[in-house]
């Protein structure tokens, strides 16, 4: 086994960090590192332009963009809000954290994402929300879903964690809902030193009261004239008088300074550094595409996947190895780190103790069995990616 590849394949950090960041870094310490200001205001309008929205905000991490996204919204006890059961926990944890009641919606077994004729049967005159989750960084069937919404008159908060700078028919990840959510975790395909979130939208309502929330509900007035800003570090410049209210009680999910100005450095490098986990993914494909007993990604052709992971299932009885079986075998005859992302919500004890049990979704119970993702990041070498495919092909007995 060797070493280095071993820490190459390791998938903690999903996007890479260069001269350009450390700069920004620099150049945002020696004007005393603010919070929310100038640089996260610039990286708020790099990314909606980028994403083809009209508004964006950033924010302290993911999990902090679904609950303000659901908080604008207005969700609250009483309300249903639905979401794929593979996700992070973060996804559902939203409504229930709103005290919202949260319900699953069984997945599509080809692209692993929530399934648009399980969710018709789902919906009741209750259901404020539902968050598609673009898992794996492939857009979920957006045409079926908004179709849906514009029927029954729920919401769409995209939950586009996975997919930064993913494409569904020439449209962009979180430019589709009425809000679009996103992290920049150290896992994810861009980060802001290891945490971060951003949400965008097109409607100048939900944005205001997600910039309100975000920051305590505060407005500020200038005394000599009409000013008003809905935002405590947009105070009126220059102005000598002026002062604060606060329209509710809100929260401070605010993103650093220095965070924002990596974030647009980030930004620059998506479409390259997605190139090259794509490429990975290809390689990979076409190296395990033989394999008996392997069931290996499939991608949607008005999709752009931007394999945020790489998912794979392993058939017990064709490959010869069970999934558990393959898990360990891959750590310690090779010292690669196969993840298993992610549980069923529904086997979780957060959602057993809220009722749900085994047997309510058979589609990802029965695909749970058998799904792994591979690390991939734009990182790996070739040597690296030889290294993941011939480790598979030896256990698979067709090296
Ligand atoms: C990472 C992630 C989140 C939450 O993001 P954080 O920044 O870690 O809070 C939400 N949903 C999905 C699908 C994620 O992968």
């Amino acid at each position: 086994m060797a070493p280095r590849i071993v820490h190459e394949l390791e998938s903690k950090f999903g996007s890479e960090y260069g001269p350009e960041e450390e700069a920004a870094v620099l150049r945002v310490l020696r004007e005393n590192a603010p919070t929310s200001g100038d640089a996260c205001i610039q990286f708020e309008q790099d990314f909606a332009a980028y994403t083809g929205t009209e508004y964006a905000r950033a924010v302290s991490n993911g999990t902090a963009a679904l609950f303000l996204a659901l908080l604008a919204l207005g969700v609250k006890k009483g309300d249903r809000v639905l979401t794929t059961p593979l996700t992070w926990i973060a996804t559902a944890a939203a409504g229930v954290t709103l005290g919202a009641e949260v319900d699953f919606i069984d997945i599509d077994p080809k692209t692993y994402n929530l399934d648009p004729a399980q969710l018709e049967k789902k919906l009741t005159p209750k259901t404020k929300a539902v968050i598609p989750v673009h898992l794996y960084g492939q857009c979920c069937d957006m045409d079926e879903i908004l179709a849906l919404s514009r029927q029954h008159g729920f919401a769409v908060v995209e939950d586009a964690c996975h997919a930064l700078g993913a494409e569904y028919k020439g449209r962009k990840a979180g430019s589709m809902g009425a809000l679009g959510c996103f992290s920049f975790h150290e896992q994810k395909n861009i980060s802001t030193l290891g945490e971060g979130g951003i949400i965008t939208t097109g409607d100048a309502a939900l944005f205001e009261k997600v910039a309100l929330y975000r920051s305590h509900c505060t407005r500020v007035y200038g005394k000599s004239s009409k000013y008003c800003s809905i935002d405590e570090t947009q105070r009126p410049k220059g102005k000598r008088f002026w002062y604060q209210d606060f329209d509710d009680c809100g929260y401070n999910f605010r993103m650093t300074d220095i965070q924002g100005a990596v974030g647009s450095e980030q930004l620059k490098k998506l479409d390259d550094l997605n190139a090259k986990r794509i490429a990975a993914a290809r390689y990979l494909t076409q190296h395990l595409q033989e394999v008996p007993g392997l069931t290996l990604p499939c991608e949607a052709p008005e999709c752009k996947h931007v394999y945020h992971l790489y998912p794979l299932q392993i058939d017990a009885v064709k490959f010869g190895m069970s999934k558990e079986d393959f898990v360990y075998a891959m750590l310690h005859e090779h010292g690669i780190k196969v993840g298993t992302h992610y549980i069923p919500l529904h086997y979780s004890t957060a959602f057993r103790t809220r009722g749900f049990h085994q047997g309510q979704f058979p589609v990802v119970e029965d695909i749970a069995e058998r799904l792994v993702t591979l690390p991939i990041h734009p990182r790996l070498t070739l040597e690296a990616l030889e290294y993941l495919a011939g480790a598979i092909r030896k256990l698979s007995g067709t090296a």
